[in-house]
């Protein structure tokens, strides 16, 4: 059986993150941008070492190519599945809290971090929380496709900044979008990642 990468589903409505994200922007990254790497990606493994592999492994090994595409669709599977509806605000709980406070003294100093990391990033790519092996956190920025798998890191939390991520709803306002992210974070689903 060769693999077959399919899109995500939404557990949200298309309009249900404005104006943090809104309907179009939504519709062109989600809908265009993520569409067309996972047609990429199905294309390019055809044949190759990686026809039978899982997302996981192509966006941790490959190089090239499939590992662009294939980073691309894992860090965007993440990226829009860890967005609740606005208005239904949640935080931080349990093991991963604690991990939080271990790793960093308080939620607002990571929150810091994070913010800094994505708002100082020098062209595309994404900022990121990460769990080492011992369940110790960091923050890092990697650029265009690379994502913490290809660093032996396991993905929590994550902000495209990409422009595309936010052009159409903030031009060139990088910071007001990375600080509108925080009020849709679903901390349930971040929490399972860890
Ligand atoms: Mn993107």
């Amino acid at each position: 059986m060769s693999t077959v990468i399919s899109m995500p589903k939404l557990r949200y409505s298309e309009e249900a993150l404005a104006p943090v994200i809104g309907k179009e922007t939504l519709g062109f990254h989600f809908g265009k941008h993520l569409q067309t790497y996972v047609n990429n990606l199905n294309n390019l493994i055809v044949g190759t070492e990686y026809a039978d592999a899982t997302l996981e492994t192509m966006a941790a090994k490959a190089d090239g190519a499939i590992g662009n595409n294939a980073g691309q669709v894992l860090n965007h599977n993440l990226y829009f599945e860890q967005f609740a509806p606005v208005g239904q605000k949640s935080a931080p709980a349990g093991k991963l809290a604690e991990a939080i406070d271990k790793s960093f003294g308080s939620f607002d100093e990571m929150k810091a971090k994070m913010t800094a990391a994505a708002s100082t990033l020098f062209g595309s790519g994404w900022a990121w929380l990460c769990a080492d092996a011992e369940g110790r956190l960091s923050i890092a920025q990697m650029p265009n496709a690379d994502n913490p798998l290809r660093h032996g890191l396991r993905p929590l939390l994550t902000f495209d900044v990409w422009e595309h991520a936010y052009y159409l709803d903030y031009q060139n306002r990088r910071a007001d979008y990375i600080n509108a992210l925080w009020d849709i974070i679903d901390w349930n689903v971040v929490g399972s990642r860890f």
